[in-house]
């Protein structure tokens, strides 16, 4: 299933400021919104997506996550394992679209109290670091990894509560989680809501406490969730899998885990970007005389050819055989740089030899219009 543009959802374009893609998405939750569509799972279909596209363009860092890699660079995208958003994200979204002290119902004419007035708890995000091969990164994988985190209290299944008879709707808010005060102003009455101080916005009191997580409705324990990384990502970058994180007590909702990858050295290949370098030593005879050797690259050994004549310092491409960028079918090349090996020490034969050598009319450096100038090889490898 493919997604849709984000930009297009929310019908703005690619340079629309933070003004106008929050004016877009708000035009469109009032539109669709379920409190207005009852019924309708077109409309929430569409609410949810227009909610989905601006958690992503309304954050920088996901913004250009999203310009960089498309859907798969973030997790609300479901392309990295997460679940999308659910209802309890996207109403926790419009405290900052329609400014605090309205709340949501206000554009509806009252109703819905019940969804947007219990607070939810939130689990916190977890950080892992996950190290990653030039072979593993070229071809992507799945990697399994425990993570030691916070889970929903096996005791009391996350209610923090020593059993059911000690769990009761909150007298000061009657479950609800706020309180509404009225208060006079020139303009008229004014109604503020804020969150119930007994509760602390829950809607339930706790009179006797799960002696597994004294409360918490957490402990620690461990999950081994298995990751799917894309081909081509790079150190430093960080993915994230939506409600893989710390577990929220009372049915709260989970926080994120945030994975940030690392690159493991490869023995002999260097990586520069999308390509892949690899320097080569050959002696003056091979180079003189042509020969073929074999390189590695992030599949295995290729042969090449290395033509009689040869200069140290050419740069042979071979194509293909470098990093894929990624979400996308271009791929970088291995680039093999030639050297051409100086003997450190000689022996009193081999000084003969080449001393003899050095006399005969070939070996004197007479470069010719063919040969590539230093500055040349340079601006070819940029290319
Ligand atoms: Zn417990
Ligand atoms: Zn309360």
């Amino acid at each position: 299933m493919s997604k849709r543009d984000y930009y297009d959802i929310l019908g703005v374009s690619r340079s629309a400021d933070e003004k106008e893609i929050k004016s877009a998405y708000r035009k469109l939750a009032i539109k669709y919104h379920p409190d207005k569509n009852p019924g309708d799972h077109q409309a929430e279909e569409k609410f949810k997506e227009a909610a989905e596209a601006y958690d992503i363009l309304s954050n920088p860092q996901k913004r250009q996550r999203y310009d960089q890699f498309g859907h798969a660079g973030n997790s609300a995208s479901g392309g990295f394992g997460g679940g999308g958003m659910n209802m309890e994200d996207i109403f926790s979204q419009f405290g900052d679209i329609f400014g605090g002290g309205h709340p949501f119902e206000s554009f509806f004419g009252g109703g819905g109290s019940q969804r947007g007035g219990r607070r939810v708890a939130r689990g916190s995000n977890l950080r892992i670091k996950v190290k990653l091969t030039l072979e593993e990164i070229a071809k992507g994988v799945e990697k399994k990894v425990k993570v030691n985190k916070q889970v929903v209290c096996h005791t009391c299944d996350g209610t923090g509560a020593k059993d059911k008879s000690s769990v009761h709707t909150c007298k000061t808010c009657g479950g609800s989680g706020s309180v509404r005060r009225v208060t006079n102003t020139i303009l008229g009455q004014m109604q503020t809501t804020s969150t119930c101080p007994t509760c602390n916005g829950e809607g339930v009191e706790i009179t006797a406490r799960c002696t597994t997580c004294r409360g918490e409705g957490l402990e620690r324990g461990e999950e081994t969730i298995s990751i799917n990384i894309p081909a081509g990502v790079s150190e430093g970058m960080q993915l994230s899998m939506s409600g893989k994180g710390n577990a929220a007590p009372r049915g709260g909702i989970p926080g994120d885990l945030i994975i940030l990858i690392e690159e493991v050295p490869h023995e002999t290949l260097k990586r520069d970007g999308l390509n892949v370098i690899y320097d080569l030593y050959i002696n003056f005879v091979d180079a003189t005389l042509g020969t073929s050797v074999e390189v590695p690259t992030i599949d295995g050994k290729a042969k090449i050819k290395i033509e009689p004549g040869t200069q140290g310092g050419k740069i042979l491409r071979l194509k293909g055989k470098g990093i894929p960028e990624v979400n996308s079918y271009h791929k970088g090349d291995e680039l093999v740089y030639v050297n051409i090996w100086t003997p450190k020490a000689v022996s009193s034969e081999e000084k003969e030899l080449l001393n003899k050598l050095k006399e005969s009319p070939n070996f004197k450096p007479q470069p010719g219009k063919s040969e590539k100038s230093f500055f040349e090889r340079i601006k070819e490898y940029f290319e």
